[in-house]
Order: C-alpha cells, then sequence, then structure tokens
C-alpha cells in the first residue's frame, strides 16, 4: 500500500538514484560494521546499506513504516523516538548481536557504532545534542539535514554563520560538508535546501564539562551582534572569574579553542 508522507515526522522520501549512491559511497559501509539509521522511511537509503553490510539497526518512530520495514530479514528495528533511544546501550547490545528487548546487563564488550540518517529536519538540532550524549560510543556520523544547519555547523569565526551550533559541535568533532541536495531529489520536496555532513568524534578530545560549555555558549551568543562584556561579562562575573579573557570582541570572532579554556578555567576556579 502506497505511504502517504507525515509532515509531523518531517517526511521527505529520497527519490533520486544517483544521490541516494552518492550518500552511500560517502558513508563507504563495510561489511560487519555496526551501523544504525536514524528514520529509515521507506528505505531508500537503508536498502543499499543492508547490502553492503549484512545487517542494520534502524530507528523508525512511525508505526506503519516500522511494520513494513520488520519484513527485512536483515534489519534489527527500533520502533522509537530517536531521542529516546540510548545509543551507549544500543552499542552494547550490537556487539552481542541481541534484539532491542534482549537485557544486555551481563554484557561487558561494546562496539562503536557509525551513525547515519536523512533526518527529520524539525528535529535535527536536537538529535544532534543527543549523540553528542553518546559520543563516546560512536565511530562516526553520516547525516543529511537542512543546508543552512550544515553551513553553520562547519562554519569558521567571523563570518554570519558561525554560531552556538558551530561551537557546540566543533570543539568534540571533525566535521566536512560533503554534498548539495537539491528539494527535487525528494517526494514530497521540502522548502529548503539539503545536504550532507560527515561527523568524526576527535581523537583526543580536550576534557570539559559539557554543561558548562553550553550555558557558557548560550550567553555569548544571546546577543551575538554587542560585545561580550555585557552578556558574558557579567555571567563571568557571576561564576566568579578573575581569569584574563578579551570582552571587547563579538561572540561570533571568538575561536572554539577560547571557548574551551574558558570552559576549563572556570572548572578550575
Ligand atoms: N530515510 C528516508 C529517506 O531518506 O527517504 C526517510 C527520511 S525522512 C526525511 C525522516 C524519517 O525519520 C521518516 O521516516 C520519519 O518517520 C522518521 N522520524 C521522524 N521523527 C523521528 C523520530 N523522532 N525518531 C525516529 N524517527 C523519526
Amino acid at each position: 500500500m502506497k505511504h502517504s508522507a507525515r509532515k509531523r515526522f518531517g517526511q521527505h522520501f529520497l527519490t533520486d538514484d544517483s544521490i541516494i549512491d552518492a550518500i552511500v559511497r560517502s558513508i563507504d559501509p563495510v561489511a560487519g560494521q555496526s551501523m544504525v539509521e536514524i528514520g529509515p522511511g521507506l528505505a531508500a537509503l537503508t536498502q543499499p546499506l543492508v547490502e553492503r553490510l549484512g545487517h542494520l539497526t534502524v530507528i523508525e518512530i512511525d508505526r506503519d513504516l516500522a511494520v513494513r520495514l520488520r519484513e527485512h530479514p536483515h534489519l534489527s528495528v527500533v520502533e522509537s523516538d530517536v531521542l529516546k533511544v540510548d545509543f551507549s546501550d544500543l552499542s552494547c547490545r550490537q556487539a552481542l548481536g541481541l534484539s532491542f528487548s534482549s537485557d544486555p546487563s551481563e554484557s561487558k564488550s561494546c562496539k562503536k557504532l557509525r551513525v547515519v540518517g536523512n533526518l527529520p529536519y524539525n528535529i535535527s538540532t536536537p538529535i544532534l545534542f543527543h549523540l553528542l550524549d553518546h559520543v563516546d560510543v560512536i565511530l562516526d556520523q553520516h547525516f543529511m539535514l537542512q543546508k543552512e544547519v550544515i553551513d553553520r555547523m562547519v562554519a569558521q569565526p567571523c563570518t554570519s554563520d558561525y554560531s552556538r551550533l558551530s561551537v557546540m559541535l566543533q570543539w568534540r568533532y571533525d566535521m566536512s560538508n560533503l554534498l548539495f541536495v537539491p528539494p527535487s531529489s525528494f517526494d514530497p520536496p521540502p522548502r529548503v535546501d539539503s545536504a550532507v555532513v560527515r561527523m568524526v568524534p576527535l581523537a583526543n578530545p580536550p576534557q570539559l564539562d559539557i554543561k558548562l560549555m553550553a550555558k557558557l555558549v548560550q550567553v555569548a551568543f544571546s546577543q551575538r551582534r554587542k560585545i561580550l562584556r555585557n552578556s558574558l561579562g557579567s555571567w563571568l562575573d557571576d561564576q566568579g572569574f578573575q581569569g584574563a579573557f578579551d570582552l571587547q570582541r563579538r561572540a561570533e570572532e571568538v575561536p572554539v579553542s577560547e571557548y574551551v579554556h574558558l570552559v576549563q578555567s572556570l572548572s578550575k576556579d
């Protein structure tokens, strides 16, 4: 039966074979790897991926689509909101070849996950932050997203795209914009351009308090056109910060490494 796209689940299904092929080639799946696809939908990416991998775990919120996907002999289907999925738990279940409902409490062995997906654009930022919480069990991520979001993720300081998202992701991932994807590649077509991003967790990330980093960056970018003295300056005073930091700049002029050092020195105080 034909599936009608559901707007509330951000459903825009890929139909362009050359784009599907280009995405799968960028991901470069190899048999035996532990991969998880978020939002498989009608399996446009799922099928070529599982053909190369042999087995794939998929997370799909739409009950009707999950029913169809369960008929596939080489897929493990997690019918859930991805924001509720514990990827750390999933990495151990995958390593053990356990189904999602099994109890892995005996397990010690866990395998890092490759995570992919053409994400529902309405919740793409919450998904990125949810995965950041599980970054230690992730090998890499390949996502189709709104192009404008990817532009912000990879933006450099002193550009109009450099934002909270750039800082919050760049301190932990190496990221590259791989591919432009026009609306005509989907059914129904979205109103925005899309792109594909590769995100590889840094091998030796700085040690820092993520919650403190999130708060600091939120305060800094709350008035991005103004110099930091009033916004970040008074917040740092409240934290009892005694160190040196040039507040005569705007948030978008501060490199990621300086935000990292500031958080680290605040944690020491
Ligand atoms: N992968 C398919 C493709 O490329 O054609 C579908 C992509 S569509 C943009 C997004 C998919 O994510 C849909 O299948 C939708 O049902 C699913 N989805 C939406 N919200 C979700 C959520 N919170 N958790 C898991 N899947 C979700």
